[in-house]
């Protein structure tokens, strides 16, 4: 098991630059300090303090017995025929959660997830299945982004372009450790992602919503689903807190402070949320919002009862949109044939 000997020690990972700051300030060393080790913990290939070539040897043996920084193993790496890639890490606790790595036009979009499991409970969605285990932490998230990007690095496969947190759980459920990551990863000293090539997605949970758009500019990702109340409570529990008009008032606000358009999900499911109507519904609830629409064809599964519209229908529901001046595209699913998909991460634990 990664780490456990450290546990006295202060993960330098799950610090934002202010929290090294005051970590530093609390030992009585000189806050530029912060700035000068920051950066090091997000270079490829650095494990240890000791190679922080530029810090003194007292600071380095101080940073030796009071801290660490944590690493992800990867406990499996999966090549999907078209190019995806799927990353199972072994966390501390004997847990396992899935990163999904994305090629696509020598690009590279990195799929990352929030949660061991979710607690949601989407009725489509496998991850949903095995219900919630906990929270990751800041660093858990980092490290996934921290890992791949070092494992592109080293088979000079190029770098992450862009970032969504789509992969297992619900990011705005675990909103602080979120917020701590989206800072790290938007720091010019960490990874120094723009705020535009990071995505958040959610299933609309309403007062995160409103904060995050307080915090950052990245952009937000609804995964919606449905068109009315009654379909959507029936699929997506969480509607019954947060129903459509609440959800839809907070993504106008969302939209109008960082002016770009918010990207509606919607999964196709057979004779559930698919006939014209349904179409004709989407489009009048979103009406005047800047919106992008991804029809995603259900990936069908065993353990779940839903079927994917035949071509026909999925062409006739995008067609309406379109003509009532939307963007929309249909997503093509990839990673299928390992389990990579959307709706399809669902890691066994190990213990
Ligand atoms: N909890 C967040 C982040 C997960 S994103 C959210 O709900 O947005 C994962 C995406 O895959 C979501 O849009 C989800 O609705 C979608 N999804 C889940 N099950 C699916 C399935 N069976 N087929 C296609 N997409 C699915």
């Amino acid at each position: 098991m990664p780490n456990v000997h450290h546990s006295q020690k202060t993960d330098l990972r799950n610090l934002t630059r202010d929290e090294l700051t005051a970590f530093v300030v609390a030992r009585g060393l000189p806050s530029f300090r912060a700035k000068q080790i920051f950066p090091w913990l997000y270079r490829p290939g650095i494990t240890d303090f000791s190679e922080m070539t530029d810090l003194s040897k007292d600071l380095r043996n101080t940073l030796t017995e009071e801290a660490f920084f944590s690493r992800l193993l990867p406990a499996a790496k999966e090549t999907s025929s078209d190019g995806t890639v799927k990353y199972g890490f072994l966390l501390e606790d004997g847990k396992v959660i899935e990163t999904v790595l994305i090629p696509e036009d020598g690009r590279h979009t990195l799929c990352v997830s929030s949660q061991v499991g979710c607690a949601m409970d989407c009725s489509f969605c496998l991850t949903g299945t095995m219900g919630f285990s906990r929270n990751l932490s800041c660093a858990e998230m980092v490290n996934q982004v921290f890992t791949v990007a070092d494992d592109l690095h080293k088979n000079e496969q190029g770098a992450i372009n862009n970032l969504v947190f789509m992969g297992m759980g619900e990011p705005l459920a675990n909103f602080n450790n979120l917020v701590k990551a989206l800072t790290i990863l938007t720091d010019e000293l960490g990874f120094d992602f723009p705020d535009r090539k990071i995505t958040v997605s959610t299933c609309g949970l309403v007062p995160q919503i409103l904060e995050l758009g307080q915090l950052f500019k990245v952009n937000l990702a609804i995964s919606l689903h449905a068109a009315d109340n009654e379909t959507r409570t029936r699929l997506m529990p969480i509607n019954a807190r947060y129903p459509l008009e609440s959800l839809l008032e907070a993504c106008r606000q969302y939209a109008l402070s960082r002016r770009k358009r918010i990207m509606f999900e919607y999964i196709l499911l057979q004779g559930i949320n698919d006939s014209d109507q349904d179409a004709l519904r989407l489009a009048k609830l979103l009406h005047g919002i800047p919106a992008k629409i991804n029809l995603l064809p259900c990936n069908e599964t065993p353990e779940l009862p839903y079927k994917k519209p035949d071509q026909k229908r999925i062409d006739s529901f995008q067609e309406i949109l379109k003509r009532k001046g939307y963007t929309v595209l249909v997503r093509s699913s990839r990673g299928a044939d390992i389990s990579a998909a959307c709706g399809q991460l669902a890691a066994k634990s190990s213990t």
